[in-house]
C-alpha cells in the first residue's frame, strides 16, 4: 500500500534488530545508542526548561541560545565563522537535517555521489527526493576511499556529494588527503557538499576529523550536519543542526517547516548548555570509547571473528566469511539463538546484498564494559560456525 517513493525500501534494520534483541533477551550490540546518559547538568537543564515553561513552539530555525552555541562550537573546534541568525538551523536530530537537506536541495534526476555502505536514511531520503545515487564503495578490511572511483562517479548530471565522516557503519575517518580530493572535485564540477559529521568528536588514536567546510573555497558550498546525540550521549533527544552558507541553510529550513515545523522547545536550551558549558565532554567520551573499542575488538578476535579496528564512530566491523558464512544477515539472524547477542548485518547498507558487504557484521561498542565483556564471552563460548 506504500507509495512508490518508498518502494523497495525495507523497514530500518535498527528497529528490526533492536526488537529481535528484546524478543530474545540478547545483548544488543546492534543499534548504536549508549547505555549511559550524557552530562547530568544538561539533563537538569532540560528539566529546568520544562519547569520554567519552555513548552510551546520554538522558532522554526531554533532558539537563539542554541543557534549561538552551535556557531560558537564550529568556531571553537574548526575556526568556522557563522552568523547564528542565517547560517545555523536546528533540526529534529541529524536524520531530519539529512531529510530536509535532500528535500530542500535535490531536484529529481540530480545525481548525488555518496559513500557506500550508506547509512540507511540516505537511501530512503534520496529516493523520496528523486535523487540518483552514485555510490563510491568502501571495501573491507581497510574501508578507504578509492580516489579514482570517486572521480569516476562524477558525471555532468552530478550536483551533490553526500559525505559522512567519521563514517557509519565502517568507522572510517576520512584523511585530509581524501577530504581534499572531495573538495577538489566539488570545486572543479561546481558541486555542493552535504556532510553528515555526527561522529565528529568520536575519533581515536590521534586521528583528526577534517570538516570539509574548513578547506579553502569549501565553506561557501558545504552544508554541514551534526547533532547532540552522539557527542553527548543523548541520542533520544533528537536535536541536530545544519550549518553553512545562508542559501543552503534556508533550503533546509524551507523543507523542515513542513516536516516537523519546529524541534523540541525544552531540549534546545539544554543542548545549548551542553555545547557552551561542557565543551570537553565529547573528548572525554572519545577516550572512554577508545578503550571500549579495544575491549570489544580484542574480544571479537578472541572469539574467532576477524575485526577491523575503526578510527572513529562507535562501530566495529567483523568479517564472518572465515566461519563459513557468506551472508551476514543469516549470521545475524542466527546469532541470538547461538550466542544471545545481536549485531547489524552491514550488507543492508550496500546496493547489492550479495556484493562487497555480504560477509560483514557491525557491532556497537558504546556500551558499559561489563556488557561488552558479557557479549564477547557469550560469543567466545558459542559455536559460531555455519
Ligand atoms: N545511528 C544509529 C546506528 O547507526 C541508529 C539510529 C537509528 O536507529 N535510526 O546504529
Amino acid at each position: 500500500m506504500v507509495a512508490s517513493r518508498l518502494h523497495g525500501i525495507p523497514p530500518t534494520i535498527f528497529a528490526e534488530m533492536s526488537a529481535l534483541a528484546v524478543r530474545t533477551g540478547s545483548v544488543n550490540l546492534g543499534q548504536g545508542f549508549p547505555d549511559e546518559d550524557g552530562p547530568e547538568t544538561v539533563v537538569a537543564a532540560a528539566v529546568g526548561a520544562l519547569r520554567a515553561g519552555a513548552n510551546q513552539y520554538a522558532p522554526g530555525i531554533g532558539v537563539p541560545a542554541l543557534r549561538r552555541a552551535i556557531a560558537d562550537h564550529q568556531l571553537r573546534h574548526y575556526g568556522l565563522e557563522l552568523d547564528p541568525d542565517t547560517q545555523v538551523a536546528v533540526t529534529t536530530g541529524c536524520t531530519e537535517a539529512v531529510a530536509a537537506a535532500l528535500l530542500g536541495l535535490v531536484e529529481p534526476g540530480d545525481e548525488v555521489v555518496v559513500l557506500e555502505p550508506y547509512y540507511d536514511s540516505y537511501l530512503a531520503m534520496l529516493q523520496m527526493a528523486g535523487g540518483v545515487r552514485r555510490p563510491v564503495t568502501l571495501r573491507s578490511p581497510d574501508f578507504r576511499v578509492d580516489l579514482d572511483e570517486l572521480r569516476a562517479a562524477v558525471t555532468p548530471r552530478t550536483r551533490f556529494v553526500l559525505l559522512n565522516s567519521p563514517h557509519n557503519p565502517t568507522g572510517t575517518v576520512l584523511t585530509r588527503t581524501e577530504v581534499e580530493a572531495v573538495a577538489a572535485l566539488a570545486l572543479e564540477h561546481d558541486l555542493t557538499v552535504i556532510t553528515d559529521e555526527v561522529y565528529e568528536h568520536l575519533v581515536y588514536d590521534g586521528s583528526e576529523h577534517v570538516p570539509v567546510a574548513t578547506l579553502p573555497g569549501m565553506a561557501e558550498r558545504t552544508l554541514t550536519l551534526s547533532s547532540v546525540g552522539k557527542s553527548y550521549s543523548l541520542t533520544g533527544w533528537k536535536v541536530g543542526w545544519a550549518t553553512g552558507p545562508a542559501h543552503l541553510v534556508s533550503a533546509v529550513v524551507a523543507a523542515k517547516q513542513w516536516l516537523t515545523f519546529t524541534s523540541g522547545a525544552p531540549l534546545q536550551p539544554a543542548v545549548a548548555v551542553a555545547l557552551a558549558d561542557h565543551p570537553d565532554w565529547p573528548t572525554a567520551l572519545a577516550r572512554d570509547l577508545q578503550d571500549k573499542r579495544d575491549l570489544l575488538v580484542s574480544g571479537l578476535v578472541a572469539a574467532g571473528l576477524p575485526t577491523s579496528t575503526p578510527q572513529g564512530t562507535y562501530f566495529a566491523t567483523s568479517d564472518v566469511s572465515g566461519l563459513g558464512w557468506d551472508d551476514g544477515l543469516a549470521f545475524c539472524l542466527a546469532l541470538p539463538e547461538r550466542a544471545g547477542v545481536v549485531a547489524i548485518p552491514a550488507q543492508v547498507f550496500y546496493d547489492d546484498p550479495r556484493g562487497p558487504g555480504r560477509h560483514l557484521v557491525r557491532w556497537a561498542f558504546c556500551k558499559k564494559r561489563d556488557v561488552l565483556a558479557e557479549a564477547t564471552s557469550r560469543l567466545g563460548a558459542a559455536d559460531l560456525g555455519r
